[in-house]
């Protein structure tokens, strides 16, 4: 049987799994974490939809989770890697990692990192910033997700953004030397439009942008060869989740055209093939080689990169 695909490229299927309250950057009344034991809950309804959808396509995906969900919502996080898909880490609380110093973000990595372990078993290895904050002034975070077994980062945008947003960075996967040994960084997609690097493949974007845009971003991408990074929030499926107090411009962004999620999700899902972050990178021939330099990164030089083969082949 001919496949439904336009080609083979595996794409990832990510999903930041947090509740409808985990908003950056605003003040509401759930910023103290205690407050998350007795708000209304609405995640495990949620996700479930998107279980269905990634089960009515036959295909597995990342979960990015809220460590404190582990602790707090143990079924879950279960349920979820018993399905078969790959659990990932999103921070313990949900602070945006340039607002902490390097103490606190290790503290809270490494508590997040030990509830998801033990409660799915899964080795999660791969990290996701709320509102993709790693930015230049945070790249001091590379080596400490290194030194805790985090062996792939899909928290930069290469593209201007509220919060974080690094435009001119590498859009394609390449393997980073961070002094703690190698790993991966897969960017967030964007398309070029108009001389403008602009994000199609997820949250905001998807729900924003008609189906024929969403399939153009696809296209550049994949005609450069280049597997396309989602992302997507259980909340964005869910029309009817309780509203925050938001600024406009984020109170549009958080909320326009709810009610499209889901059929967006399920035909992006019948257009691509869709995988782990894992499936993604396994079918990537070449990745450029980068190193922390003074805080930055930088290009490994030619003679450097030619005599590593050892260290690269760690971020396998
Ligand atoms: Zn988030």
């Amino acid at each position: 049987m001919a496949s439904p695909f336009p080609n083979d490229i595996v794409n990832a299927f990510c999903i930041d799994l947090e509740e409808w309250f985990h908003v950056c950057e605003v003040s509401t009344p759930y910023d103290d974490p205690k407050t998350w034991e007795t708000a209304q809950t609405c995640i495990v309804k949620d996700t479930e939809v998107i279980l269905r959808l990634l089960d009515e396509a036959k295909t597995k995906a990342t979960f990015l989770a809220v460590g404190w969900l582990a602790e707090h919502r143990r079924d879950l996080i279960k349920r979820i890697s018993d399905a078969g898909h790959e659990i990932g880490c999103h921070t313990h609380f949900h602070r945006l990692v340039y607002e902490l110093t390097p103490e606190q973000y290790e503290a809270d990595l490494t508590r997040a990192l030990g509830a998801l372990r033990e409660v799915s078993g899964q080795p999660v290895a791969v990290f996701r910033a709320p509102g993709f904050s790693i930015k230049p002034s945070c790249f001091w975070a590379y080596p400490i997700m290194r030194r805790h077994g985090v062996m792939v980062d899909v928290s930069i945008v290469p593209a201007p953004r509220a919060h974080g947003g690094i435009n001119a960075f590498a859009r394609d996967p390449f393997i980073l030397h961070t002094g703690e040994g190698t790993m991966k960084v897969f960017p967030m997609s964007i398309m070029t439009a108009l001389g403008q690097r602009i994000q199609f493949s997820g949250g905001g974007y998807l729900r924003l942008f008609s189906m024929p845009i969403v399939h153009y971003g696809f296209r550049q991408n994949h005609r450069a060869g280049r597997p396309v990074m989602t992302y997507i929030h259980p909340r964005e499926v869910n029309p009817q989740q309780p509203r925050l107090k938001l600024p406009w411009k984020r109170r549009f962004k958080y909320y326009v055209n709810m009610e499209t999620t889901e059929a967006k999700l399920r035909q992006m899902l019948q257009s691509y093939r869709f995988g782990t972050v894992a499936d993604a990178l396994a079918q990537v021939k070449h990745f450029d080689e980068y190193e922390m330099a003074d805080g930055d990164i930088v290009p490994v030089r030619e003679a450097a990169a030619h005599g590593s083969a050892d260290v690269a082949q760690g971020a396998d």
